[in-house]
This record gives C-alpha cells, sequence and structure tokens, in this order.
C-alpha cells in the first residue's frame, strides 16, 4: 500500500534519510523507531508529502504521490501530530471538521460522524463548543485524533503522538486508542523514541539510526535476533 523506495533526503549538507526502503501492507502497522535526529520525522513528512525526497520515490496505491492532487492525499492520509497542533481559534468541533468541510462533505455526515467519534475518544459532546486552550493535554490530544479520523482515511499516520502527555495519561489513551477498531483496521505508521510503545503498538518495528533503516521485523524477531 505504501512503497519508499531507495530513498534520500538532505538539507544542506546534512543527510536526514539515507537510502531508505520500505514496503506497507494494507493494515500494517509500522513504528519507526529511532533516536532523535534519526529521520523519522523526516521519513513520515515525506510519505504525507510535506517533504520532498531529494531522489527515490514515494508510492501509495502504486501512484507516486508527486502526481496526485493534495485532495486525494488528504482523504487518504490522516496525521496526528504531538499534542499543540490544533487550530487556536478554532473550536473543537471545528478542528474535527477541516478536512471534511476540505472535502465539501454535507454538514449533516459531518456533524454525525463528529458525535460518533466524539463517543468512541469518551469526548463530552458539551466539548464541541470549547477552545483548545480549554482542554487538558489529554482531551486535546483526543480532539487530535478524532481531527485525523474524521474523513475516515485509509492510512493514519501519527508523529509521537502520545509523547507530550504524562506517564498515566499516555498510557490510558495508548490502550484505549488501541482498542478502536479505526486504529485496528488502518495502515499506521507511527514515529516514536519509545521502546514499550512501539512493542505494543506496532506489528513491525523500522530502526533507524542516522538516516538509515538498520533493521525491520516483527517485534520479537528484533529483541532475538539483534
Ligand atoms: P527524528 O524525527 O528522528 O528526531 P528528524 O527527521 O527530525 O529526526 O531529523 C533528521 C535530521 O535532519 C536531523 O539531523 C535534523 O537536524 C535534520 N533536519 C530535519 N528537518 C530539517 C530541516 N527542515 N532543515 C534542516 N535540517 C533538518
Ligand atoms: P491536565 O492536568 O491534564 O493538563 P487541566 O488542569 O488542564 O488538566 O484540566 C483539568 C480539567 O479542567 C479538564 O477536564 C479540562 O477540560 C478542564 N479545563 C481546563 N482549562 C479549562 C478552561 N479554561 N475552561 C474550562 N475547562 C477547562
Amino acid at each position: 500500500m505504501i512503497h519508499v523506495g531507495k530513498v534520500y533526503k538532505s538539507f544542506g549538507n546534512n543527510t536526514a534519510i539515507d537510502n531508505v526502503s520500505l514496503e506497507i501492507a494494507e493494515g500494517e502497522h509500522v513504528v519507526l523507531l529511532g533516536p532523535s535526529g534519526s529521520g523519522k520525522t523526516t521519513l513520515l513528512r515525506m510519505i504525507n508529502g510535506l517533504i520532498t525526497p531529494s531522489s527515490g520515490s514515494i508510492r501509495i496505491n502504486d501512484a507516486d504521490i508527486r502526481e496526485r492532487p493534495q485532495n486525494e492525499l488528504r482523504r487518504q492520509i490522516g496525521y496526528v501530530l504531538q499534542r499543540n497542533s490544533l487550530f487556536p481559534h478554532y473550536t473543537v468541533e471545528e478542528n474535527i471538521a477541516v478536512v471534511p468541510n476540505l472535502l465539501k462533505w454535507e454538514k449533516r455526515a459531518t456533524g454525525k460522524k463528529i458525535r460518533e467519534l466524539m463517543k468512541k475518544l469518551h469526548l463530552p459532546e458539551t466539548y464541541l463548543s470549547r477552545m483548545p486552550d480549554e482542554l487538558s493535554g489529554g482531551e486535546a490530544q483526543r480532539v487530535n485524533i478524532a481531527r485525523a479520523l474524521a474523513a475516515d482515511p485509509p492510512i493514519l499516520l501519527m508523529d509521537e503522538p502520545f509523547s507530550a502527555l504524562d506517564t498515566l495519561t499516555r498510557k490510558s489513551i495508548r490502550e484505549e486508542f488501541m482498542q478502536l477498531d479505526e486504529f485496528q483496521r488502518k495502515t499506521v505508521v507511527m514515529v516514536t523514541h519509545d521502546i514499550q510503545e512501539a512493542f505494543e503498538l506496532g506489528d513491525t518495528i523500522a530502526l533507524l539510526h542516522q538516516g538509515k533503516l538498520v533493521q525491520r521485523g516483527k517485534p520479537l524477531e528484533l529483541l532475538y535476533n539483534p
């Protein structure tokens, strides 16, 4: 479903991604694991079309993402960042509605979907009129997840989605999230530097070091065949 072929990315003289190839199957949950500066975010942003590779190719469902209209990528890909990525001047409801509105969904369908997601993510409906600064860290992150899921994209990209939360909140949101059928049936690529999180959420772990993909395998394979 996602094909990364011999991708390089440099910023000036600094090589952030160094000849990475990766195949991600439909429904697979891949975790990009590695220390700070190893290129995880750069790779994720290239899959999202936000950064263009210096060379190599990225294809989604056999089409090069450079040849795809932005609207089509938005429909295909949901993107979750760390907590502070909600639009501060939009209410919770307006934040979650951003992509459905861009895709010109009917108001009624959008409203229905938003209420369904609020329920699944254990957010009271009364929060729909709140502003992001009236939410706790955990609540804001649930809204971020709802926003990414609103248009039901088949692919979900997540960049350290739980790392800004305190340990207890992180554990409970992560466990809730793993139970969602939205998570289970989507193709997911998640960035983290937290090994425990990687082992819990990933079917496959791709280990990056200094921009190179040094290992790729199931969590237990990595543990026993280092
Ligand atoms: P990670 O997500 O693993 O922490 P990044 O992908 O953010 O790593 O960064 C990989 C390397 O690329 C780092 O050396 C970083 O400094 C560099 N880098 C990332 N983005 C930029 C940018 N926009 N301009 C210059 N260098 C960048
Ligand atoms: P945390 O410790 O997780 O950061 P907060 O202390 O920020 O949590 O928030 C605790 C509760 O108070 C949350 O349910 C949040 O929704 C609510 N809350 C926080 N700020 C406001 C506000 N400005 N207006 C209304 N409710 C708020």
